[in-house]
């Protein structure tokens, strides 16, 4: 701490009352404001980074990657159809019943486990023995409420949370790793190539028949219940967002002849940089991270970040006050203890005392010494963080519709539009959701904006995922 020998405590505290930082919290304020001309010129910068990407590989900071997927579900699918959902956090697999027409879902189950740090930093091979070992645990439990008819493989919808380049709907080079993953040797491969390796080291004969990003299996699966839904978006550990796009306006598949259809793109917004309000504490943490000048949108935004944010504005604060009492709180200095479910359940507290907001910077920071006023201190910072996280999400939203808006008049604010949202930041923090609300409510203004309805589609990925296997089934002639 600077201006604090051990020893000095008393002085110490004389010399830099918590009010020391009262400055960092007004100079935050000022840096990563996201007033309406900042999110204005982020939507705009949003769309035409868009246009850009539909132009030409590489021609703007999003990637706009095709899904391959021409149709969606119709409600029409039966079978038995798997999904396995590598995520950022966890991994899932599932099993649904598909009932055709009324009677839709029949049966479905699931199961998911958190991913190991080591698989996360691992070799490709571990982490696909991994996910193809989970798998094959998962298959040995069907029971007969499921039903696969004879001479049948089991087909799966994978759902992989990165940016891939898709060869085909199922097939697909991994571009690079993103969130907390850095597994050796993976970027450039095909990861369905990856999975069909380890499912034949576990001795499992299943098919791969979708590989999907998980909005665009969020997509499909909220489309399935309303084919209003246009746009999903995933607020979680990482973010990213897909629309509908009509092929015809996009340059870089003219060679494909594709005539007039719709398909999918995954935008990788996460990867967008133009314009952001950032602050000393970003790019710093962006510095030190492992994919540093990668993903900035993503490290504004996404739920991986936000805690870790909040605290470097503490440690500063820290440094040049008594916030946490007379001495630097030592778990603090580590980074990425804080995590946004700990901002979020922070922001929660109503009481006039913070006792929860006390007792969560104890058990996590170890400050035992926070006053009410360092308690109030913390909330103002991480309310700073998630504001401009929730506001620039709301902007990317807006930019999204108001671009298709743009190409097709009428078909987005002329009628009801659905734009999914999954993600545990969505689900769970009220707060930042209400301030992604009221970005786009700001932006499209009232009269556009009572046209969308922005609604969860929990856990869509996964069923969106073996919807896409059901509808690009080897056996899908039998329907
Ligand atoms: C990945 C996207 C993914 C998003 C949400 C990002 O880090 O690049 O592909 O959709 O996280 O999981
Ligand atoms: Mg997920």
């Amino acid at each position: 701490r600077r201006g604090c020998r051990a020893g000095s405590a008393v002085r110490c505290s004389a010399a830099a009352p918590t009010s020391a930082a009262a400055p960092i919290l007004a100079d935050l304020r000022l840096q990563c404001a996201a007033p309406l001309p900042v999110l204005r010129r982020v939507a705009d910068a949003m769309a035409a980074d868009m246009r850009a990407g539909l132009a030409a590989d590489g021609a703007g900071e999003l990637k706009m990657i095709p899904s391959h997927v021409y149709s969606l579900p119709t409600g029409n699918e039966t079978g038995l159809f798997y999904a396995l959902d590598l995520g950022g956090t966890n991994f899932r697999v599932l099993r649904v019943q598909l009932g055709g027409k009324d009677k839709r879902v029949v049966d479905t189950e699931f199961e998911q486990v958190s991913i190991p740090k080591e698989i996360m930093r691992g070799t490709t091979e571990e982490l696909f023995d991994f996910i193809a070992m989970g798998l094959s645990r998962f298959v040995a439990t069907e029971s007969d409420k499921f039903h696969l008819p004879q001479g049948r493989k089991r087909e799966i919808g994978f759902t992989f949370s990165f940016p891939v380049k898709q060869t085909s709907i199922d097939s697909g080079i991994l571009i690079k790793w993103t969130k907390g993953f850095a597994v050796s040797g993976t970027a450039g491969k095909d990861v369905v190539a990856c999975l069909n390796a380890a499912m034949e080291r576990q001795g499992l004969d299943m098919r791969v028949s979708a590989l999907v990003n998980d909005t665009v299996g969020t997509l499909a699966g909220a489309h399935y219940w309303d084919d209003d839904t246009m746009v999903a978006v995933i607020l979680g550990t990482g973010t990213n967002a897909c629309y509908i796009e009509q092929t015809e306006t996009i340059p870089k598949l003219q060679h494909l002849v594709l005539g007039t259809r719709n398909t999918i793109i995954n935008t990788e917004w996460g990867a967008f940089s133009d314009g952001l309000p950032l602050t000393e504490f970003d790019r710093e943490m962006d510095g030190e991270s492992i994919n540093p000048g990668e993903q900035i949108f993503e490290k504004t935004i996404s739920g991986m970040y936000l805690g870790e944010i909040v605290r470097r504005v503490l440690v500063k604060m820290a440094q040049v006050s008594d916030l946490f009492g007379h001495s630097f709180p030592k778990k603090l200095a580590e980074p990425f203890v804080l995590r946004t479910p700990h901002l979020c359940a922070m922001q929660q507290d109503n009481s006039d005392n913070l006792g929860e907001v006390e007792s969560i910077l104890n058990d996590i920071i170890g400050a035992s010494q926070a006053s009410l006023e360092a308690r109030k201190t913390v909330i103002q910072v991480s309310d700073s963080i998630i504001r401009r996280g929730g506001r620039l999400a709301g902007a990317g939203i807006a930019g999204i519709l108001e671009k298709m808006e743009n190409e097709s008049k009428g078909q987005i604010f002329g009628r009801r539009t659905v734009v999914a949202m999954d993600g545990g930041l969505y689900e769970n923090y009220p707060q930042y959701r209400e301030y992604m609300k009221e970005a786009v409510v700001e932006l499209l203004g009232p009269e556009q904006s009572k046209h969308i309805a922005i609604e969860h589609t929990k856990d869509g990925s996964g069923i969106g995922a073996a919807l896409l296997a059901a509808a690009n089934s080897k056996y899908a002639a039998q329907f």
